[in-house]
């Protein structure tokens, strides 16, 4: 070895380039579905690293299908029109007004900002929603809340479409029922469906903490590892609470259904996505059957 400190950063270089070697072999043809949060997504410098990485794992050939929230986008286009956003048990009361505004900040803001930032590296992203080609099918979910959906049926069609295209898909979670009427769907559980519709090889989850906490609050408490026996217990503990819990209920339910892992990563830690795929280093919480 040398001493030239940039010979050795070269040699570093290249020592991450080979690592990456059996990750790129293992995942190509491999069909991952990533959560991109509503938290996650709102620093525009990571949503760059976001666009880039999902954009390098579709030319190395795997094929990311993306689906995204909007939480926080859909309550401060509410606040802006002069409505208060209300929620009974962590779900979003939704009125016929407030599905048209989920619509707009989904459909009309989020979703294009995100296509728009990946087809700056080249026209791979095509928006899509629930609507679109009978691909989210709801069933109302209580009637205390208005127009909030519960997945009945993806039909996964459209999307493998699109991914035999070599595009990327990249979803907002809006859903329809039998009567054609537009419904707000947690994203967490449209994902999870969504990568069970697929039989895709993960399911990863971009969010703001990093991971799932055995008892959330306490930092030593992180699980790097679990599988479906695991979360359930964790669900049972009650220390895992509003946000998480969705989350949980759909990896159990797609790593039942067929997905091989699920991830609950850190997207506020740059270039998460590259991490947790090609690199030996292991961020976050790994879910297996
Ligand atoms: P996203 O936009 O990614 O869906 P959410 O706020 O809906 O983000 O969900 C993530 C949040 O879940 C965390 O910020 C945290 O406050 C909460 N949470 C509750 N219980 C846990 C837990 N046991 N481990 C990790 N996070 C938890
Ligand atoms: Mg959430």
């Amino acid at each position: 070895m040398t001493d030239d400190p940039r010979v050795r950063d070269t040699h570093a270089k290249a020592a991450v380039l080979a690592e990456a070697l059996p990750y790129i072999k293992e995942f190509s043809g491999k069909t991952v579905v990533i959560k991109y949060g509503g938290h996650a997504m709102e620093d525009p410098s990571l949503a760059e690293l976001f666009a880039q990485d999902v954009v390098l794992m579709r030319l190395v050939g795997m094929n990311p299908v993306v689906v995204h929230g909007g939480g926080p986008q859909i309550s401060d286009l509410m606040r802006r029109l002069g409505k208060e956003p209300e929620f009974v048990d962590g779900l979003r009361v939704t009125d016929a007004e407030t599905v048209d505004i989920v619509r707009m900040a989904l459909l009309g803001k989020v979703n294009p900002e995100i296509v728009t930032s990946v087809n700056r590296h080249g026209s791979y992203a095509v928006g899509l929603s629930g609507e679109d080609a009978g691909l989210i099918t709801v069933d109302r979910r209580d009637e205390r809340l208005g127009f909030v959906g519960d997945v009945r049926r993806i039909d996964p069609a459209i999307l493998e479409r699109v991914l035999r295209e070599e595009l990327i898909p990249v979803i907002a979670t809006v859903g329809v029922d039998d009567d054609g009427q537009a419904h707000n769907v947690n994203a967490d559980t449209v994902a999870g469906a969504i990568a069970s519709a697929l039989a895709a090889e993960k399911l990863v989850y971009l969010t703001d903490v990093a991971g799932i906490y055995e008892d959330f609050g306490d930092d030593g408490s992180l699980i790097a590892q679990t599988d479906v026996a695991g979360l359930e217990h964790l669900l049972v503990s009650g220390k895992v609470d509003e946000g998480m819990v969705p989350k949980v209920r759909s990896c159990i339910d797609a790593l039942r259904g067929g997905v091989h892992r699920a991830h609950v990563l850190d997207g506020r830690i740059p270039h998460a996505l590259l991490l947790e795929f090609f690199t030996r280093e292991g961020i976050g919480t790994m879910v297996s059957p």
